[in-house]
């Protein structure tokens, strides 16, 4: 009897002792990646499961699933805009006329998967009021793997939405009216936020023809086929962003824009 207890004793001891050390290495770990977040392995269908008995965010293997991807460290980040973002910005994006005060943006960096299976590191301006939640919905369309080819500043296109779309690339600020009309567009306060463009086209008859954007986006306009990318009720990307209070293009009435989540009330 003493023995088993003297044995259980040593067992215990050994737990203790282990979980000590690895609660020091996740604390040091923790400590050098500051605001990378973890990748999740419970939805990885494609992953091994995880053999640690880690307290199940995953924080452990981070470091080589990043490497495994080949890919930088995902960041996320809420910022200021600053003189270098604000010249790169300024007579594109951010017109002469601009009435949205600058103090009114944010920079976002929004790491995410693109078609190609690898981490990218993407980037975005929106409006201060939705940044916060922005990158969280950007977190969980990363956890998941959501596939978005690329995010760059819509100024890398000299701000022509048209040619963003064009490339298929994920934006929101642009002072800008809505196409064909001379309403000044929610992405104007950075409110709107478009996916995957080429894929989710704005479908529409503002000039009296019906019309697509981008468009080289007509193969994309049939929504009853099935295609990869195409966001309808059942995908993924439209579930988190409505699940955050934004409203989908794809529902509005009359026009159709498969690729603009908006929230205007902040
Ligand atoms: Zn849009």
């Amino acid at each position: 009897m003493k023995k088993k207890i003297i044995g259980a004793l040593v067992v215990l001891g050994a737990v203790v002792i282990s979980a000590g050390f690895m609660g020091e290495e996740l604390s040091t770990q923790e400590a050098a990646k500051k605001s990378v977040v973890p990748t999740p392995q419970e939805t990885l269908p494609d992953k091994e499961p995880s053999i640690s008995a880690d307290d199940g965010d995953g924080n452990q293997e981070e470091k080589s699933e990043v490497q495994d991807t080949g890919a930088e460290e995902p960041i996320f980040l809420n910022s200021e805009i600053t003189d270098e973002i604000f010249n790169r910005m300024y007579g594109k994006s951010y017109k002469e006329d601009c009435r949205v005060p600058r103090e009114e943006l944010r920079y976002l960096k929004l790491a995410h998967y693109g078609f190609d299976g690898m981490v990218h590191q993407g980037e975005m301006v929106v409006n201060a009021s939705i940044a916060d939640e922005v990158l969280e919905i950007f977190k969980e369309l990363y956890e998941i793997r959501y596939p978005i080819e690329k995010m760059l500043l819509i100024d890398d296109y000299d701000a022509d939405d048209e040619q963003s779309m064009a490339d298929n690339n994920s934006s929101a600020f642009n002072y800008r009216v809505i196409s064909g009309t001379s309403k000044l567009s929610n992405h104007s306060k950075g409110l709107a936020i478009d996916i995957n463009p080429l894929y989710n086209p704005y479908v529409h008859s503002n000039t009296g023809t019906k019309a697509c954007e981008p468009a080289n986006a007509a193969a994309y306009t049939d929504r009853s086929l099935e295609f990869d990318h195409k966001i309808d009720e059942a995908d993924e990307c439209y579930r988190i962003f409505t699940e955050h209070g934004f409203s989908w293009g794809g529902s509005w009435s009359r026009s159709k824009d498969y690729q603009h989540f908006e929230k205007v009330d902040g």
